[in-house]
């Protein structure tokens, strides 16, 4: 075939699997894609990248679709990297950059896995795909299961935001409100699978969605002039957008072309209403704990278990970074904040990320003068429950007191 796959491979044990067939986990814990690095380093060097159209396909060589096959696609343009000087001067930071996920089809990063992912599912002749979600991964699978032409079933919590419902039943998926948790949505999708046959795309229980999650690493390093930052701060629920950027740095350091061999320190950042991972990387365990009572308004990180635990926790310690919690109490406060100063619309993970990145600055953790990137993954505009808004009104009918409008 071609593309450059070379195998995939357990990240519990290593045992090895052939490309081109249909894969979902090895004894429960997923796998990676690997590819023939030398053979990459022949074909392409860097600069060929700026050359093609800022979609995330650019990275083609690096990713698992045959050349000849067309990706199931929405036009996934690159995101910007967005310089904050006002925010970074309020927080003492010399360089901080937002890089704005929310512009992506379906206003999340959800849509760089689903292209990838539904775009292999497509081409390995599946036709019907199920998921369980917690919002926005819901609304993309249902987007590009559409765009394919494919049958989609997606289970969510009943306290899913109402956009991620609207999106998931307009694009025709068969959406159906659970009264439980993601994980529970997710046994269903499991139990599902020999009664209807459908192909189970949950985070990480398919290995595709990783590798669309990893072009989020590629730009940033191309958008740097391939360095990378010094530390980046990423909201993690399920782990495949961490998981997957610490994959592309390993593979453009195999590659031989990053300016300097210096690797950025991961912060996962969760919400203290549920933090399975920085529990257990706090307690030094490889492991996760499910997190009980999960509660948190940042929907994406609302995610009790998670079959890649070990793999976030690795990358998290092989980087020096650290698992963090932000308070769930100061989520719209961070929101307004950043809004207002960057006119930045965050999404509530990402608010959480900033809570995180005040409290490593304050404990020294994070130098002033040190690069900083944080990932908005999605748009605030889809969390529309989050923001209690309460605003003044005006009667038309009587005078109005402009000079109270500036006060
Ligand atoms: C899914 C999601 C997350 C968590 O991402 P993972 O890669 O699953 O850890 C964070 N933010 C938003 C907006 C999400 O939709």
């Amino acid at each position: 075939m071609n593309h450059h796959v070379t195998h995939l491979e357990s990240a519990l044990d290593g045992t090895r699997f052939p490309a081109d067939q249909v894969h979902t986990m090895h004894q429960g814990r997923p796998l990676w894609v690997r590819y023939d690095l030398d053979q990459i380093r022949a074909r392409v060097c860097p600069q060929d990248f700026a050359r093609r159209p800022p979609s995330l396909w650019r990275y083609r060589e690096l990713l698992p679709l045959p050349f000849e096959v067309e990706p199931i696609s929405l036009g996934e343009g690159s995101t910007p990297l967005l310089a904050c000087p006002r925010l970074g001067r309020e927080l003492g930071l010399k360089r901080l950059f937002i890089k704005d996920e929310a512009q992506l089809p379906t206003g999340s990063f959800k849509s760089r896995g689903m292209t990838v992912a539904v775009s292999m599912a497509h081409y390995l002749g599946l036709r019907r795909l199920a998921a369980p979600t917690a919002g926005n991964a819901g609304g993309a699978l249902a987007a590009y299961g559409a765009r394919a032409g494919m049958e989609v079933f997606v289970f969510m919590p009943e306290d899913t935001p109402i956009i991620n419902q609207m999106e998931a039943w307009l694009c025709g998926a068969r959406v159906f409100l659970v009264n439980g948790l993601i994980t529970d949505c997710g046994k269903i999708v499991r139990e599902g699978i020999a009664r209807l046959g459908w192909f189970d795309v949950s985070t990480l229980k398919e290995p595709y969605r990783l590798e669309g999650k990893k072009t989020m690493g590629l730009e940033l390093a191309e958008q740097m002039d391939w360095q990378l930052p010094d530390v980046i701060f990423y909201p993690t629920g399920g782990g495949t957008g961490l998981i997957g950027m610490w994959k592309a740095f390993q593979e453009l350091h195999q590659l031989g072309w990053l300016q300097a061999p210096h690797m950025p320190r991961l912060v996962s950042c969760q919400s203290d209403g549920c933090a399975p991972i920085v529990r257990a990387f706090e307690a030094g365990e490889r492991f996760a704990e499910p997190f009980a009572n999960a509660h948190t308004v940042a929907s994406g990180l609302r995610v009790p278990a998670a079959v890649g635990d070990f793999m976030m926790l690795d990358a998290i310690r092989a980087s020096g970074g650290w698992a963090r919690t932000g308070r769930e109490e100061r989520i719209v406060a961070w929101m307004r904040r950043v809004a207002q100063a960057e006119g930045i619309t965050i999404c509530p993970e990402t608010a959480v990320c900033f809570d995180t990145l005040e409290a490593l600055l304050a404990e020294g953790k994070v130098n002033t003068d040190e690069t900083i990137v944080v990932f908005n993954t999605g748009a605030a505009q889809k969390y529309p429950e989050a923001v209690p808004l309460s605003l003044p009104r005006l009667d038309r009918t009587q005078p109005i007191d402009y000079e109270a409008l500036v006060q």
